[in-house]
């Protein structure tokens, strides 16, 4: 980007006269002055720290200008270009919005309990087949990220895809009126951050508020199969579209085929091309009829969707197959866990071919509140049904899940339960057992650390 201080005081109604600044130019936007390139615009957040105290590094470190609360003590010493606003991180997003506006590409909003990061990956991927794309970096799903996001674009950008995260009422309808989608997706609704809303119900409301800046000739796209989003849907004055596994879907998958290390399926709208993403778990497969609904509405040819998603840039990929030292296959997903990505993980484990011993690992889902004992003992039906070998659960919350397998018969043998802090006790127990041909999935909350256990049996 690129904008004098005056454009950018007259986008944010700054408070103070900027004339003697006004032609200083800005290139880009950061709040942590470690990250400034030179030639930014410093913003200074409140988070547990005030960043007004980082001003003086910021500039140190190559800022042009910095904005400035109202409220903050002044000190007219230092002289540093400025601007003064309310509060920072309101103009940092009046900022975006502004900016938006300015280069006015199409803009493609994504959320949902889980999915958020692949769907926008496979979304840009897509649309760069045929258009200039930007889309969120990393994870940088939140009110500072997304604009920081919009900041960053080119002047060239023709698409830009948002992932939306959310964990109370209010955020998404904040960043859906900041962005104006032409094209809101909805991938699921699952039961992350129940603790906060109490009902699924509770959670399919608040992500549709994805829709409350919906432009009036945009589209929402959502997951057909949840009843919750149907209902919903149907009061918008708005264009839907859904995607999914049933015949009353728009995008369906005629077919899905997993394999070890990639999914392939076939979709009604295209019966002759087979589809192929290189992830496990076939829910990425409604991560990616997601993604092809935008490419569909967007006019791009199932054969560039197909390159697109066979070539797909991911994120961070989450669950990935890493080789372990006895000669076992792991498959690693210690970042992140709730009840609907086990159960959709251990079904696509019970799928995969294994020449060995099939073996889980799961540790607490955290964050799930009062309903987290119930959750995490929700889990038995996919153990039982698993195919699995061996169990091991690590974690106080786990216990419920121990207890519920041992009611429903579950043979005590194969299942061996570690309180968290017994990590080393659990990594030596995998070591002693694990040999060549078997496969093992690290499923857990991060705060569980099973990354430890990862590199341990890699070694
Ligand atoms: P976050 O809330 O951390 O930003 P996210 O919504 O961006 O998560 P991803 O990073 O795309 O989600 O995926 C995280 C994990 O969620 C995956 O590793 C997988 O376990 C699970 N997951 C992804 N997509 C789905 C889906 N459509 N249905 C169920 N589980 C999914
Ligand atoms: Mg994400």
């Amino acid at each position: 980007m690129k904008m004098s201080l005056a454009e950018i005081a007259q986008a944010i109604q700054a408070h103070n006269q900027v004339d003697q600044w006004g032609d200083i130019e800005v290139r880009s936007v950061a709040f942590d002055s470690r990250n400034l390139e030179a030639g930014g615009l410093f913003v200074p957040l409140k988070g547990e720290q005030d960043g007004h105290q980082y001003v003086a590094k910021a500039f140190e470190n190559g800022a042009k200008a910095t904005l400035w609360a109202k409220d903050h003590p002044y000190d007219p010493a230092d002289g540093y270009p400025r601007l003064v606003v309310d509060d920072p991180l309101e103009a940092l997003q009046q900022l975006g919005k502004y900016y938006l506006n300015k280069i006015n590409p199409i803009v493609v909003a994504v959320t949902g309990s889980n999915g958020k990061t692949t769907t926008k990956d496979m979304v840009a991927s897509i649309l760069a087949t045929q258009m200039n794309v930007i889309k969120t970096y990393a994870n940088f799903n939140n009110e500072i990220g997304v604009p920081v996001t919009l900041l960053n674009m080119e002047a060239n950008t023709e698409a830009v895809v948002v992932e939306m995260g959310m964990d109370r009422f209010g955020q998404l309808d904040l960043l859906s009126r900041l962005t104006t989608p032409d094209i809101a997706v909805v991938t699921m609704i699952g039961e992350a951050h129940i603790e906060f809303f109490g009902s699924r119900d509770k959670i399919a409301d608040a992500k549709m508020e994805i829709t409350h800046g919906l432009a009036e000739d945009g589209t929402f796209v959502y997951d057909g199969d949840e009843p919750l989003l149907r209902e919903r849907a149907a009061k918008l004055s708005q264009q839907t579209k859904t995607f999914g596994r049933q015949l009353d879907d728009d995008l369906y998958a005629t077919s899905v085929n997993p394999d070890v290390d990639h999914v392939s399926f076939t979709v009604n709208q295209w019966p002759d091309e087979v589809f192929t993403i290189p992830l496990v778990g076939e829910y990425n497969v409604n991560n990616a009829l997601a993604a092809m609904t935008v490419g569909k509405l967007m006019h791009v040819t199932p054969a560039n969707m197909k390159q697109a998603l066979q070539n797909v840039e991911l994120t961070e990929n989450r669950s990935e197959w890493v080789a372990g030292a006895n000669g076992e296959r792991i498959l690693s997903d210690v970042y992140n866990s709730n009840p609907t990505a086990v159960k959709e993980v251990l079904a696509t484990l019970a799928t995969i071919p294994v020449a060995g011993k099939r073996v889980a690992v799961l540790g607490d889902m955290l964050e799930l509140g009062e309903a987290s004992a119930r959750l995490h003992a929700g889990l038995c039906d996919a153990i039982m049904n698993g195919h699995l070998d061996e169990v091991y659960l690590i974690g106080g919350e786990m216990g419920a899940l121990k207890d519920a397998l041992l009611k429903a018969g579950y043979p005590a043998g194969q299942l061996h339960y570690y309180q968290a802090a017994q990590r080393k006790a659990l990594t030596d127990a995998l070591q002693a057992s694990l040999t060549t041909g078997d496969v093992v999935l690290l499923k857990a909350s991060h705060g569980l650390h099973l990354e430890k256990v990862l590199a341990q049996l890699e070694k």
